[in-house]
């Protein structure tokens, strides 16, 4: 995205405060996905970033806006999509990884058996924060015998750090915010 266009992206994104608790300022995608030459050209401009990864054999989505944006992308690309999931969507059998939350601990999913082994993943998501998601879902590639090959985002909420957690390895964001 050029930065005009980027602008015009960012502006889509709508800042909700508290939601869903209280302190959180939840940046909602929703009207960027309705806009039409938008959302294109946010895959587009995704495209771009496989492209500079080197080759791409799978796209990988985080639950659930991770799927929104990676399923067209996996479309433009030619290769297929494989959803990551939350601990209990998928019919077994599965592999998980459980990760740490500020409260409690989380676990994500996927489907056994739809990962080839040495296949180079990109991994896609609306939103990198605190980047406690994407550590997870590499893991859970690297698991699952695949490569990450790298890591794409539509935001980063750069104050919040989540690159150091992925400071090994090749993360791309279209739109930076404080
Ligand atoms: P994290 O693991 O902290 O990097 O959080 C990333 C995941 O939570 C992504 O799947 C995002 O969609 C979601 N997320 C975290 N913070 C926000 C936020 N402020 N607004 C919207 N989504 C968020």
């Amino acid at each position: 995205l050029g930065p005009e266009r980027a602008a015009q992206v960012r502006d889509l994104i709508t800042d909700v405060p508290d939601f869903p608790l209280p302190g959180i300022l939840f940046r909602d995608i929703t009207p960027l996905l309705a806009d039409g030459p938008a959302l294109a050209d946010v895959v587009e401009a995704f495209a771009g970033v496989a492209d500079g990864v080197g080759s791409v054999d799978v796209v990988a989505g985080m639950e659930a806006r991770g799927f929104l944006l990676g399923a067209p992308l996996a479309t433009r690309l030619g290769v297929g999509f494989l959803p990551l999931r939350k601990a209990g969507k998928l019919p077994p059998p599965t592999e998980r990884v459980e990760y740490e939350l500020e409260y409690g601990s989380a676990a994500i999913e996927l489907r056994a058996g739809t990962l080839t082994p040495g296949a180079r993943v990109l991994l896609v998501d609306d939103v990198l924060a605190t980047g406690g998601t994407a550590q997870a879902a590499a893991r859970l590639v690297e698991q699952c015998g695949g490569v990450v090959a790298g890591l794409a985002f539509l935001l980063e909420l750069v104050a919040l750090g989540g690159r150091d957690k992925l400071r090994d390895r090749t993360v791309d964001t279209l739109l930076r915010v404080e």
